[in-house]
C-alpha cells in the first residue's frame, strides 16, 4: 500500500471545510485592509532562496527541497513566501505606479524538517507583504491586520512579542559588540552557536539550546546600540501600537530565523504549552534591503507569515469552531425505479435554483435511506415513490419542524423557499441563487 510522504498529511473532507473557511476569513480581512492577492509559483530558481553564501539560517542551509529539473536547471520548492513575492514585485515592476504595494498570499510551503505536532514538511502559510517608504505606519498596518485575523477567528490567547534589530549601522555596531562578548565564552556555547558566532552572531540570542544560560541572559542588548534613526523608528512603531490598543511585550532576544531582517521584528505566539516549541503562529518583520538585493530598486519592505496549520491547531485546542455544521437543503429518497430515475432530474433542477441537494443513489431500504438523509443533515427530506410520481405529487418532511406535507412537484421550489425564509436558524440566508 502506498502512503503519504513523511511530514505531510491529508486534509480529509471532514476537515477541509475548516481550511476553506479559514481562507475565506483571511480573504475578508485582507479585503478590509486592502491587501491584494498575489500567486507566485510553488517552485523558483534555486538562487531565489539561496542568495548569499553567508546566510546562516537553518531554513536556507538545511531545510530546502532542491532539485535539478529535466533541463538541468537547479530549482527549489518554496520554503517561504517573501522571496517569491519580492522576485515577482521586481520582475513585474509593480513599484512603477505605486507608492505602496500591499500584497497577500496563501498556500503550501516546503521544508525538510523533523516532523512534530505543528511542524511539517508541507505546511501552509498566509502572508502579508508591504513595499513602500520606511514608515512605522506600514509596520503597524501589517501587525494590526494580523491582530484583525486573530479577532476574526476568535483566538484571544495570544501574545505579540516585538523587538528591533536596528538599521544596518546600528546592527553592525551591535554585531561587533556581540562578537567580542561571545568570543570570550565560546567554549560554553552549543555547537550551532559556535557556527553562528562567525556567520550571524545575533542569532545566538534566540538559541533554543542555550536560552537559559547566564551567558545569554547577560549578553549586551541591542537597545543600547541603536542609533537615533533606529530608536525613533521603533518608538514610532510602539506608539502606534499603543494608539491602536494592541498589546505587546518587548523581547530583547527576539531576532528571527532569517538573516534578511532589519528594524522591527515580531512574533505572535499562542499562549499554551500544547504546541511546544511550535507555538509561534505568526512571525514577521521589516527587511529594508531585500528588494534591492533581489535586483530591484531601493524600496524597503515589511511582511509577516502565519502558519495556518498551527493557527488551526490552536483553534482546535481552544474548541473554537469556525464552520457551521454541514447541512443540505434537501435530501431525496425514493421508492421504485421510475422515481429514482426521475429523482436525479428533480434535484438537478433544485441545484440550479440554488438549493444544496443530494439523493440516495443505492437501491436500499426506506429505513437505510432515511438514515442516509439524517447523516446528510438536511433541512428537508423529499420522499418520492412511483405512486406519488403518477399523481405529480411529492412528500416533503421539514426536519426542523417535523411537519410533513404532500404537495405538487411543481410547487416544490416555492414551498421550500417559503419555509427556508421562515427558518429561525438563518432566515433564508443559507439560500443563494446561482448567478448565471
Ligand atoms: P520555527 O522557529 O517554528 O521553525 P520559523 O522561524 O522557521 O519557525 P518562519 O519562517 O518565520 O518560521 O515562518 C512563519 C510561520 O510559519 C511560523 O511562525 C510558523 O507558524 C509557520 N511554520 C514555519 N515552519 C513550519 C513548519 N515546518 N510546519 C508548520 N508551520 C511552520
Ligand atoms: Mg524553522
Amino acid at each position: 500500500m502506498l502512503s503519504k510522504p513523511k511530514g505531510t498529511y491529508d486534509v480529509l473532507p471532514t476537515n477541509s471545510r475548516v481550511w476553506v473557511k479559514l481562507e475565506q476569513i483571511i480573504r475578508k480581512v485582507c479585503e478590509l485592509s486592502n491587501y491584494l492577492e498575489i500567486r507566485t509559483p510553488i517552485f523558483e530558481q534555486y538562487e531565489t532562496f539561496h542568495r548569499d553564501q553567508s546566510d546562516s539560517s537553518d531554513l536556507v542551509n538545511k531545510e530546502t527541497y532542491d532539485f535539478i529539473d529535466r533541463g538541468d536547471r537547479k530549482m527549489t520548492l518554496r520554503p517561504e513566501g517573501t522571496a517569491g513575492c519580492v522576485r515577482a514585485y521586481v520582475e513585474n515592476k509593480l513599484y512603477v505606479n505605486n507608492k505602496v504595494t500591499k500584497l497577500f498570499y496563501l498556500g503550501p510551503m516546503f521544508r525538510y524538517e523533523r516532523q512534530q505536532k505543528g511542524r511539517y514538511r508541507q505546511f501552509s502559510q498566509f502572508g502579508l507583504e508591504a513595499y513602500g517608504p520606511k514608515s512605522a505606519l506600514l509596520d503597524v498596518d501589517i501587525i494590526s491586520t494580523a491582530v484583525m485575523l486573530l479577532k476574526a477567528v476568535g483566538l484571544s490567547k495570544v501574545r505579540v512579542r516585538i523587538n528591533t534589530l536596528g538599521d544596518s549601522e546600528s546592527r553592525d555596531n551591535y554585531r561587533n559588540v556581540l562578537v567580542d562578548y561571545f568570543s570570550k565564552h565560546i567554549n560554553d556555547l552549543c555547537e550551532d552557536c559556535k557556527v553562528r558566532l562567525e556567520k550571524n552572531p545575533l542569532r545566538i540570542l534566540d538559541c533554543k539550546v542555550d536560552k537559559d544560560s547566564d551567558i545569554l541572559k547577560n549578553a549586551p542588548l541591542i537597545s543600547d546600540y541603536l542609533n537615533e534613526a533606529s530608536k525613533l523608528h521603533f518608538k514610532q512603531v510602539l506608539n502606534l501600537l499603543d494608539e491602536l490598543k494592541i498589546n505587546y511585550v518587548i523581547d530583547n532576544h527576539l531576532v528571527r530565523g532569517l538573516d534578511y531582517y532589519s528594524d522591527t521584528v515580531f512574533e505572535i505566539e499562542y499562549e499554551s504549552d500544547v504546541l511546544g516549541n511550535q507555538n509561534v503562529i505568526c512571525a514577521g518583520g521589516r527587511y529594508n534591503d531585500l528588494v534591492k538585493d533581489l535586483g530591484g530598486p531601493d524600496i524597503p519592505g515589511v511582511g509577516l507569515a502565519f502558519g495556518m496549520d498551527r493557527l488551526l491547531l490552536a483553534l482546535e485546542n481552544e474548541n473554537i469552531n469556525i464552520v457551521k455544521p454541514r447541512a443540505l437543503h434537501a435530501f431525496l429518497i425514493t421508492l421504485g425505479e421510475e422515481a429514482k430515475e426521475y429523482g436525479l432530474g428533480l434535484i438537478y433542477n433544485l441545484r440550479l435554483q440554488g438549493f444544496m441537494c443530494d439523493m440516495s443513489y443505492a437501491s436500499s431500504s426506506l429505513k437505510a435511506q432515511f438514515k442516509e438523509a439524517d447523516q446528510n443533515n438536511s433541512h428537508f427530506t423529499l420522499i418520492l415513490g412511483d405512486n406519488e410520481l403518477k399523481e405529480d405529487n411529492i412528500n416533503v418532511k421539514n426536519n426542523l419542524t417535523d411537519e410533513q406535507v404532500t404537495i405538487k412537484i411543481n410547487e416544490l421550489t416555492e414551498y421550500m423557499l417559503k419555509e427556508i425564509n421562515k427558518c429561525h436558524n438563518c432566515g433564508g440566508k443559507c439560500h443563494e441563487k446561482m448567478s448565471n
